[in-house]
């Protein structure tokens, strides 16, 4: 059986289109299936379209979240419940294809792969977007050292065995593509053209990635805290040497410089300490809220 797990919030226009697809797409390949629907806490008529669309098809489960925890806790939530023996993973604004499933599930299904990764070849959706998101891949695949991480995001098919292994990875800021190139095996990919929102903008907001990216590069890697090191000894020894050049000037009995000298060092001094002050802040409240070991989500109610 293969499930496919989505994560909806206040997605009531497109789910009659999404099902189609995956139903006519899921059709030509003749494989026993589930769609696990993960209700982020929506407050549009989302959950009661579901529950509508529920009585005419029985392979639709459904969770509903006690409230919105976000797209990282949805999906975790659908993976963890999924049955199938192969798991696909994809958003529900149909910017990614259902009809890419029978291709992924053709690279599983006989043991070769483990993982399908979507690689977005080409993107249609939003510039802005677009540019930051090449700038965020970048910088994360250098600080993390991960391959398979450029121009994949969420949309994915996995085997029992990798999502075992991604299971057992129980941290509370998650960056699941991070962790599906973490667990390894035998990955590949297979190209796609990212396509516009079918409806509806986009739920995640400026802030919302932010978070994300920020998520992603902390908790897989040291990367600040040794860019950080570095800078701070790059500043030590300019520091020594502007130090000699004081002490020169003092013995050779030199008129004293101005304060256009001190001012530049304070400020310097200042926003690289405040910067790596931030960056220890980061790293201590992520080992907080694991200590703090609080659930990622809670569900009100199943329908399986
Ligand atoms: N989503 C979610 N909870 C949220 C935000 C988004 O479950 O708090 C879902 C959303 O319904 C969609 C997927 O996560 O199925 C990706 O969200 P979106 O398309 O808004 O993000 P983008 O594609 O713009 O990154
Ligand atoms: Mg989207």
């Amino acid at each position: 059986m293969i499930s496919i797990v989505i994560p909806v919030y206040n997605e009531e226009l497109i789910l009659p289109k999404l099902l189609d697809r995956i139903k006519s797409s899921m059709q030509e390949m003749d494989q026993a299936y589930e769609i696990i629907f993960v209700d982020d806490g929506s407050r549009d008529r989302t959950l009661e379209i579901l529950h509508e669309q529920r009585t005419a098809e029985t392979r639709i489960k459904i969770i509903e979240f006690s409230r919105n925890f976000g797209h990282q806790a949805a999906i975790t939530a659908g993976l963890e419940h999924a049955s199938g023996e192969f798991i696909a993973l994809m958003d529900s604004d149909l910017q990614d294809p259902p009809e890419l499933l029978p291709l992924m599930y053709e690279k599983l299904k006989d043991g070769r792969f483990d993982v399908v990764n979507g690689f977005r070849d080409a993107r249609k959706d939003d510039k802005r977007r677009r540019w930051m998101t090449k700038l965020f891949h970048r910088i994360f695949t250098e600080a993390s050292g991960l391959s398979q991480i450029e121009n994949t995001g969420h949309f994915s098919m996995i085997n029992r065995q990798a999502l075992d292994a991604l299971l057992t990875m129980k941290e509370k800021t998650r960056y699941i593509p991070g962790l599906r190139s973490y667990i390894g095996f035998r990955q590949t990919s297979i190209s796609y053209e990212r396509q516009e929102r079918a409806s509806g903008e986009s739920k995640m907001s400026l802030t919302d990635l932010f978070g994300l990216a920020a998520d992603a590069v902390f908790s897989f890697s040291k990367f600040p805290l040794r860019a950080c090191l570095w800078l701070g000894l790059t500043g030590v020894f300019i520091f020594l040497l502007a130090g000699i050049h004081v002490l020169v000037s003092k013995i050779t009995g030199w008129a004293p410089l101005g304060w256009s000298s001190t001012m530049i060092s304070i400020y310097f001094l200042g926003s690289i300490q405040l910067t790596f002050l931030g960056v220890l802040g980061e790293y201590i409240y992520r080992t907080y809220k694991e200590s703090q070991d609080r659930p990622i989500y809670f569900i009100r109610k199943k329908y399986f």
